[in-house]
């Protein structure tokens, strides 16, 4: 683990719109994840739950506040930076699984080394060794209609973690899915964290859910209210 912290985030605040509409989301966050890390996100609706997510995603900017990732300042890069960054450090997981339909597992994974610019043989190569880590082999031809939702929700997997990212963002991730699925989705996803090192952020209402992160942090109108780490995986 490197001295200083994967992501830290300080005094992060996110206010909408402006004058009399303006609404602030956030009122001052303070968080600092460690590479390897595996925290949980919960709170209830309008929390700012997502607000934190779409900013740690680099897909939004904070009002006032600093947020670094790497040694990067996220906050004062460019648009088009904040792309490159989260091309190449992060992944996202999402509860709709978002695949294109029509479009074979094989495809879909292949997506995000298409973006990059990757020639075809390296990124069939990546991708059949992704779809092979999640449990998917001999299903690259199959489309998502030919598939469950937890084969679905695996090829998302494997399309998020085909770059290599260092931190896997999951919104929901079993929210589609039923209570044995999500187990195994669950299970997935922490040996990803176990044996790749990937850090994994998620999001989910289910404190059984919740109940696989190392570390659980309780948002409330705002503010970052408890911050809760275990000793032992489940
Ligand atoms: P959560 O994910 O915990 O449900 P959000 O981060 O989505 O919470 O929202 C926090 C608060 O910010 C909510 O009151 C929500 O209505 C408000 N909000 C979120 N996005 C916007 C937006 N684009 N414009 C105005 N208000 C927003």
């Amino acid at each position: 683990m490197s001295a200083s912290p994967l992501i830290s985030l300080s005094g992060i605040t996110k206010t909408y719109g402006r004058g009399h509409a303006a609404f602030q989301a956030l009122k001052g966050i303070d968080l600092e994840i460690d590479s390897g890390d595996f925290l949980a996100i919960m709170g209830p609706s309008g929390s700012g739950k997502s607000t934190t997510m779409n900013i740690l995603g680099c897909l939004d900017t904070p009002t006032s506040g600093s947020y670094r990732l790497k040694d990067v300042q996220v906050e004062r890069l460019e648009r088009s930076q904040r792309a490159l960054l989260r091309r190449h450090c992060l992944g996202f997981v999402f509860q709709g699984f978002n695949l294109l339909p029509r479009t074979t597992a094989l495809e879909n994974v292949e997506l995000p080394l298409i973006y990059r610019g990757e020639p075809a043989s390296s990124r069939h190569e990546a991708a059949r060794a992704a779809l092979a880590q999640v449990g998917l082999k001999g299903w690259e031809s199959h489309t998502p209609a030919e598939l469950s939702g937890g084969q679905q929700q695996r090829v998302a997997i494997a399309r998020a973690i085909v770059t290599r990212p260092e931190v896997l963002l999951a919104d929901e991730p079993t929210g589609n899915l039923d209570t044995r699925t999500s187990r195994e989705i669950m299970e997935l996803i922490v040996s990803l964290n176990e044996k790749l090192g990937i850090t994994v952020l998620m999001v989910t209402h289910e404190p059984d859910i919740a109940a696989y992160a190392r570390r659980v942090v309780h948002f409330v109108d705002g503010f970052l209210e408890s911050d809760e780490r275990k000793r032992e995986i489940l």
